[in-house]
């Protein structure tokens, strides 16, 4: 069978080359004779491996140097409840903004370890849009302020960031990293799981103002503490060694494909094409509010769950795969990100237009 386009919301597809990449070094990296699954992580080869993931990461996000790069375990979701560990340190207070289901999920972990306040929640509308973030609803003695980038299962992005003033701006950018140019000196933490935009599951990213780090509350495990992965260099123990090989070579072809800017405007034509189908369609309709439409992630619906059912399987069998919605939301959803190349998307598009003329 010939690889499919799969619109995946993560794991998610992984660009070719680098698979085939992978496949080549598998059992025998850079003339080791082994593969970098059966390498110490102490190695020389494996550190180098580390580093350049870790500096592509630099030079790619354009990350300044008081910031540090962490490779975790995990996933996002241990960041939910690392971020409140280490950074609920003064007042023990931080606000947050409820725009789908894993800012919930990152509130109600917050909430075991401090007083969380709610400043900004699309809820009322099954977080089909993004709230107005309103500056005199924030707390200037918070901790953090948290916020998620980019909403996965419901398709909004937000175009602007808070103004937080000497509050740390802390984001989950797990479904939109690197997709984009952003300016990291706004921030004073971000974390992403590995499984969206930078490489296969197992790992997390998180960069961190180094200031930040070395005050976590005095139960903190030690794997959980910012502090030990800094001094330790992400190696406080075994790291997901293939995971971060994987996440080098997502990078090292990142920057072939030339850089963030380049793969920014990639994905904003790719988006655009299937938005302007969305809105010219008289089947399909986007779900989320267009001012906050994601360029990673496009949710739509037909006319009926049934047709919906139709679709999904009807394009599975052309070969576009996984774009059943969220089990929690229906309908459909393609998740375009940086690996899924224009011609997946031109492909979508024109088999949504087929399916539309004999389903009218
Ligand atoms: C996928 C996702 C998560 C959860 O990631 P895990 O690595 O599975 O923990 C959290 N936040 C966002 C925005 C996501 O898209």
């Amino acid at each position: 069978m010939e690889r499919v386009y799969n619109f995946s919301a993560g794991p998610s597809a992984l660009p070719e080359p680098v698979m085939k990449k992978a496949q080549s070094e598998m059992t025998n990296y850079d003339g080791t004779g082994m593969s970098v699954m059966e390498m110490s992580h102490r190695s020389k080869e494996f550190i180098a491996i580390k580093e350049t993931a870790e500096n592509s990461l630099r030079e790619l996000l354009g990350v300044p140097d008081n910031y540090k790069i962490l490779f975790i375990q995990g996933g996002a979701t241990l960041q939910f409840g690392m971020v409140p560990l280490n950074l609920l340190n003064k007042t023990n207070q931080a606000d947050y903004t409820l725009t789908g289901l894993w800012a919930k999920k990152a509130i109600k972990e917050a909430s075991r370890y401090g007083k969380i306040s709610v400043v900004a929640s699309s809820e009322d509308k099954n977080f089909s849009y993004l709230p107005l973030l309103d500056k005199t609803k924030f707390n200037p003695k918070a901790d953090y302020f948290h916020i998620t980038t980019n909403n996965t299962i419901y398709g909004t992005q937000f175009r602007n960031l808070p103004d937080t003033g000497k509050v740390p701006l802390v984001a989950d950018m797990s479904s939109d990293i690197l997709s984009k140019k952003i300016d990291l000196s706004r921030f004073g933490l971000i974390f992403a799981g590995a499984q969206k935009n930078i490489g296969p599951a197992g790992v997390a990213v998180v960069i961190i103002r180094e200031d930040l780090a070395g005050n976590a509350m005095d139960f903190t495990p030690s794997m959980l503490n910012y502090k030990n992965y800094i001094e330790h260099f992400s190696m406080f123990n075994t790291p997901p060694t293939y995971s971060i090989y994987m996440c080098k070579l997502v990078l090292d072809w990142l920057k072939d494909e030339g850089g963030v800017e380049a793969i920014e405007q990639k994905n904003i034509e790719k988006a655009k094409l299937l938005y302007d189908f969305l809105d010219e369609s008289a089947l399909f309709e986007g779900t989320a509010a267009t001012a906050d439409r994601s360029l990673m992630n496009v949710p739509f619906v037909t006319t009926s769950a049934e047709t919906d059912d139709l679709f999904i399987r009807a394009a599975t069998s052309a070969g576009l795969y996984n774009l059943k919605g969220h089990r929690t939301l229906g309908g459909m959803r393609a998740s375009i990100y940086n690996a899924t190349p224009v011609e997946g998307v031109q492909k979508l598009i024109d088999f949504m237009k087929h399916f539309e003329s004999v389903n009218k």
